[in-house]
């Protein structure tokens, strides 16, 4: 075995909103040449084309609600089918549910991929509903910033491509307060689903600066794998 670069590795990241899946999924991505699943991403650029997938969805992400299991179990299906087995993929957003987790138990084999590390990103709700309150996302290249924490050069718009930056209708204080609840209620779940099967949850505090949450991400995953970075 050598590091986390190593072919295959498959990789589940789960976390509340704002946890900072998004950045950290990016941030092992870059750094070993995984490929990234994003299933709210995938679900954004859907309703942005005006697919089948996005008109179904876009009123349940609206409201902070999940979109329908069989809908986003197909879709993963379908993406998973694309990869190539040799690079490592990082999940952000999927699965979100119980009955996600089993069908991901089932997809995975079929692609000939197992599951590697599961690794849970704690924050407290108020450190949560915080950064998404100053999170404004690209609506073109789907760059994430923070008016706190890692803002734009030039106010409202984005570095790359000039656009200016949207906050995301579900990122409202109230819908967050919702959405919150219903990773409580249906995706904390997940982590005694696992443990129940005797696969380790990695927690990592994601409270800290996003390099001090890297190393720690970083540090889970060669522990837990037993390899070098
Ligand atoms: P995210 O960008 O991961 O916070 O996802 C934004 C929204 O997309 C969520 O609040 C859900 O409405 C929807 N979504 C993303 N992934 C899933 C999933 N695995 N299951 C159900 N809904 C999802």
């Amino acid at each position: 075995m050598t590091g986390l670069d190593r072919g295959g590795l498959t990789v589940i990241l789960i976390g509340p909103p704002g946890a900072g899946k998004g950045t950290q999924g990016a941030l092992l991505a870059t750094a070993f040449g995984w490929e990234r699943l994003v299933t709210g991403d995938l679900l954004r650029s859907a309703i942005r084309e005006g697919t089948e997938l996005g008109k179904r969805a876009r009123a349940y992400m609206d409201a902070g609600d999940l979109v329908p299991d069989e809908l986003m179990i197909a879709l993963v299906q379908e993406r998973l089918r694309g990869f190539p087995f040799d690079r490592g993929v990082v999940f952000d957003g999927f699965p979100r549910t119980v009955a996600q987790a089993d069908a991901l138990s089932v997809a995975l084999p079929s692609v000939e991929r197992s599951l590697d590390a599961v690794l849970l990103l704690e924050a407290a709700d108020a450190v949560l509903v915080k950064r998404i309150g100053g999170r404004r996302s690209c609506p073109q290249c789907g760059r994430v910033y923070n008016v706190y924490s890692d803002p734009p050069i030039s106010d409202g718009s984005c570095d790359e491509c000039a656009a200016r930056l949207d906050h995301r209708k579900d990122d409202h204080p109230d819908t967050v307060r919702h959405r919150l609840k219903v990773y409580a209620d249906l995706t904390e779940p997940l982590m005694a689903h696992y443990e129940d099967r005797a696969f380790p949850v990695l927690r990592v505090n994601g409270e800290g600066s996003l390099e001090q949450v890297r190393t720690a991400v970083v540090g889970a995953l060669t522990s837990h794998l037993g390899v070098e970075v």
